[in-house]
């Protein structure tokens, strides 16, 4: 058996970098074309060989995610860049000048990640959008569950080739404990018949702990019973399909699952943020005020909530207009997303300019250190106007969280806290531990 991967040793930073696309093509225009469009829309660092000679030397000095190709070579005219690439192990794109019927029932065969016909005016955006599927599959994690060794190899090895991350479990109890690890899952595909618990079981018991907003499940079966898909899908499945797979229908069903969940995640984004900030909405911090409440509540640790309010905020789009407001805004927000980086707290713009703060884990005399430290770096705020730095102050509010008790009147105590510092002059902190800081 293939040992499952650790879910939890993903290196954060995987996504950080300029992706590193190759592409292998014959035809200067043709290869000078695909270079402008994936540097311009996907902003990836483009290679561009025209042999299999040259390929070899790239592929020797840089690791390259993803590769775009044509089949021959002037030096390997028989289709070799392919075995070189898999050698390599590049997810790769074919552009193909004619698509036979056994290339497209086959492709992964070659090891091929898709597909794309060169000629005609969609064969650029196409070969685009692949290339961009791609690099953003290695984001996405699916487990797949099968008992059966070699279906299940076959099905991951397939996954990987479309660059997924992929983890492995062999029963329904295993995938649970995975998922339970392992918030990263995003599709779980699994087989019907397991000998613990088949895979409709698995699936009603996923959903009683994950919505289908945040995790898809595709069940597989080679069975010939054909009430099994309405079964699957009953029980909160959003795809089925019975084996031996057309490999080109399973890659299109789990890109589109892959797509809807990549539409709602965006929808939850703009749902929970605030556009001109990029920090959480009034609705998110309730939110997540609530889940940290809910854990205070269970005794596990303390907490701090905090008002930041802009000073004389009013006065700063009167004299600079309100652009210049704006930028005020959002330099503070960055002040905020920096602390919260650093220190893990979690930062909302309530409306105006008027910002939350929830400081979880932590003593007030820590939180009014973190908030002293945000006030001080908004006094360096650095926004000008002409020639001159606009001074900029804020004054905070800081109370104590208390399980049990309802973040609005929480988020009250607070305000009266930011009332006092607002009436003692402004630009400072008052704490409801009743200690004035300067
Ligand atoms: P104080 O020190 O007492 O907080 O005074 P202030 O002037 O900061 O407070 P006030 O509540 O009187 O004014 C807040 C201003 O914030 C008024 C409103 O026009 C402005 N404002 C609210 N939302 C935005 C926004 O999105 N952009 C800009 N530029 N201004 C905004
Ligand atoms: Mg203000
Ligand atoms: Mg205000």
């Amino acid at each position: 058996m293939i040992e499952p991967a650790d879910p939890r040793s993903r290196p954060l930073t995987a996504e950080a970098k300029a992706p590193k696309v190759l592409v292998v093509e014959g035809a200067q225009t043709l290869s000078q074309v695909l270079q402008h469009t994936i540097e311009r829309e996907i902003g990836a660092e483009v290679t561009v060989c025209h042999s299999l000679a040259e390929t070899r030397v790239a592929l020797a000095r840089t690791d390259i995610d993803v590769a775009l190709t044509g089949h021959e070579m002037p030096d390997a005219p028989d289709g070799g860049i392919l075995a070189l690439l898999a050698e390599y192990q590049v997810p790769t794109i074919l552009l193909s000048g004619s698509v036979s019927e056994e290339l497209r029932l086959n492709y992964a065969k070659y090891r091929l990640a898709d597909y794309i016909q060169k000629e005609g005016p969609a064969a650029l955006p196409a070969a685009v959008s692949a290339v961009e599927r791609i690099l953003s599959n290695r984001s996405v994690s699916i487990l797949v569950v099968d008992d059966a060794r070699a279906a299940r190899a076959d099905l991951v090895n397939f996954l990987r080739l479309q660059n997924f991350r992929v983890i492995e479990a062999t029963t329904g109890r295993q995938a649970l404990d995975y998922l339970a690890r392992d918030p990263s899952i995003e599709v779980v595909i699994t087989d019907y018949y397991m000998p613990d618990m088949n895979g409709y079981d698995l699936t009603k018991s996923i959903r009683l702990q994950h919505g289908s907003d945040r995790l898809r499940i595709i069940g597989v079966s080679a069975s010939r019973d054909r009430s099994l898909s309405a079964q699957f899908l009953k029980a909160g499945a959003s795809d089925f399909l019975y084996r031996p797979f057309v490999p080109e229908e399973l890659q299109c069903r789990i890109n589109n699952t892959v797509e809807t969940l990549l539409q709602l995640k965006r929808l939850r984004h703009l749902a929970e943020h605030d556009p001109l900030t990029k920090l959480y909405n009034r609705r998110a911090f309730f939110e997540r005020g609530a889940r940290l409440l809910a854990r205070l509540d269970g005794g596990h640790g303390q907490g701090a909530i905090a008002i930041l309010d802009i000073d004389h905020f009013k006065r700063i789009n009167d004299s600079f207009g309100h652009e210049r407001g704006d930028v005020v805004l959002k330099a503070i927000a960055d002040i905020l997303l920096e602390a919260c980086h650093e220190k893990g707290l979690i930062a909302a713009r309530l409306g105006g300019e008027e910002f939350a703060l929830l400081l979880p884990d932590t003593t007030i005399a820590n939180a009014e250190a973190v908030c002293e430290d945000v006030l001080r770096r908004v006094r360096q705020c650095q926004v000008g106007v002409g020639d001159t730095l606009l001074p900029v102050t804020a004054s905070i509010g800081l109370s104590s969280l208390h399980p049990g008790e309802p973040l609005d009147n929480q988020l009250n105590a607070a305000d009266q806290m930011l009332y006092l510092a607002k009436s003692a002059g402004r630009d400072q902190l008052f704490s409801e531990s009743g200690i004035r800081n300067n």
